[in-house]
């Protein structure tokens, strides 16, 4: 395989590639950009990338995998201790950054490279990419750190190229497409979905610096086509669409809106359906399998659910004792399993967690837990470790329940889990943001709400109240932070 990204050669020069903010570039000047940084980092063995969202960070990883070299995306809003352990883990010699960034002390071994996205095609020629192999690595991405401390995930070519490849195939996703982009880019869905994948294809980004729903609906009314978003940013369109049709008009232009990351609630979805029109395409993924299924764009939207396996992913759900589940009956919880070209490699220096991640035939275990519709379509309840409640002897997935509850009118924000009791063996608890922190809803209210809805065995025991949710800056709710306080 040679050039992960064929359009910088192939395409028109004046083609646009990338905008954020006021600063863009086209596809003649990102190949300039990135054939020039390539040239001066062909060799290096793995280089970080302090992954502000910014063109110099597109520009740094593009560059890396033209010239060969594994990019580590670093969070700059990483504290000291988190990033000191990903840079000895990372084994990185060098440093990507734009030239004004402020790069903290746990950085000062590292050689530091500024990236010049500003480069005269001219005096460059084109852009020549290093010949590398499918199975050579392109990225070294940690994950999100929601259940323990991150993990970095070694992604091969092949599997970003999968991955990119079959979204197009799901979503009809082509270089005419222009995505409206409010993500960070240190994780994958900013950063391979959001920015390699239009460049793949050869489209444009448009990044927002900072998502807002006013910066949505002004690209949209500009033309842009796609929207990727993480739940939290739908809520917030869900929140605004009654006071602004200005928004809801946008949202109905829109080609395609993406979720993933995170569950949707299915509340927010309905909402967004109800005042746009539009349907919200839900993906499910991981750091260490990149994209899984997703929501076809000719597919039925089914709120809830995360869609079938892409192309080439196998996808399996298996007992306790691994035995896979036959039939999709909409009810059986398993725990996902897949295979395919889209998997990392291995979790950097850690041969014991790689080794427990996998079966022997090579299935990867997610740790999370889901059913299948008779159709095959997944729907995720929740992870294993944090969101699988045994109560009475059920097995009950705390998604469900956080859906019933979000469609409390009090209710703003909702996390559920589980907690040891002497008669039930976990008793289920609520983690309530009420919309109106005057008159919160009652525990006994929300119980009744919830037993109304599911099933009684499936009401909150105990009932928290707080002002905000613990969440990541994916906007994942931090689920130890609530049980470990
Ligand atoms: P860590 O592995 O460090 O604890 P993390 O699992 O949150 O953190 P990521 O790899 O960024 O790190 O996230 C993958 C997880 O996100 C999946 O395992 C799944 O639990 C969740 N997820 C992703 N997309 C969806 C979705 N559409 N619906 C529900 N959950 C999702
Ligand atoms: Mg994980």
């Amino acid at each position: 395989m040679s050039s992960l990204f064929p359009a910088l050669t192939g395409a028109p020069a004046e083609r646009a590639a990338l905008r954020f903010g006021d600063r863009s570039l086209t596809y003649g000047g990102l190949g300039a950009a990135a054939g020039a940084l390539a040239a001066r980092i062909g060799g290096a063995g793995r280089v970080a990338v302090w992954a502000t969202p910014a063109l110099e960070t597109a520009v740094a990883v593009v560059a890396a995998l033209e010239a060969g070299v594994a990019a580590v995306p670093l969070n700059p809003k990483s504290g000291e201790k988190e990033l000191g352990h990903i840079l000895s883990d990372c084994g990185a010699s060098a440093v990507l950054a734009a030239p004004g960034d402020e790069l903290p002390s746990s950085l000062a071994d590292l050689d530091r490279i500024d990236v010049d996205v500003d480069v005269d095609v001219r005096a460059t020629g084109p852009l020549a990419a290093a010949p590398a192999s499918d199975e050579d690595p392109a990225l070294v991405v940690y994950t999100s750190g929601t259940t323990g401390p991150p993990k970095g995930a070694v992604l091969p070519r092949r599997a970003v190229s999968h991955t990119l490849d079959a979204l197009a195939d799901a979503w009809q996703w082509t270089g005419e497409d222009v995505l409206v982009h409010g993500l960070p880019l240190f994780h994958v869905h900013g950063l391979v979905l959001g920015i390699l994948g239009p460049l793949r294809r050869g489209g444009s980004v448009r990044h927002l610096g900072r998502f807002s729903t006013q910066g949505v609906a002004r690209e949209l009314d500009d033309g842009a086509t796609m929207v990727f978003g993480v739940p939290t940013m739908y809520h917030r369109i869900a929140q605004a669409l009654p006071d602004d049709p200005g928004l809801a008009q946008a949202l109905g232009k829109a080609r395609l809106l993406v979720s993933g990351s995170a569950a949707l609630p299915v509340h927010d979805h309905e909402r967004i359906t109800a005042a746009t029109g539009q349907r919200v395409v839900e993906r499910y993924g991981m750091t260490e399998t990149l994209m899984n299924t997703s929501v076809r764009a000719d597919g039925e939207p089914r709120p809830g659910a995360v869609g079938v396996p892409l192309p080439g992913v196998e996808l399996r759900l298996v007992e306790e004792d691994g035995t896979p589940i036959a039939s999709y009956d909409g009810e059986t919880v398993g725990e996902i399993q897949v295979r395919g070209p889209n998997l990392f490699t291995e979790y950097l220096n850690r041969p014991d967690a790689t080794a427990a991640a996998f079966t022997g035939d090579g299935w990867f275990r997610t740790g999370d837990m889901a059913v299948r519709d008779p159709d095959g379509y997944v729907r995720i309840v929740g992870r294993k470790a944090t969101d699988l409640i045994k109560s009475g002897g059920y097995k009950i997935g705390a998604g469900e329940i956080e859906n019933a509850l979000l469609e409390h009118a009090g209710v703003r924000e909702a996390a559920v889990t589980g907690e040891p009791d002497a008669d039930l063996g976990e008793r289920i608890v609520a983690w309530i943001v009420p919309a109106d922190p005057e008159s919160p809803p009652t525990a006994d209210e929300l119980a009744s709400h919830v037993a109304a809805r599911l099933a009684p065995h499936k009401r909150p025991r105990k009932v928290h109240y707080l002002d905000a949710l613990p969440r990541n800056d994916m906007g994942k709710i931090m689920k130890r932070a609530l049980t470990h306080d």
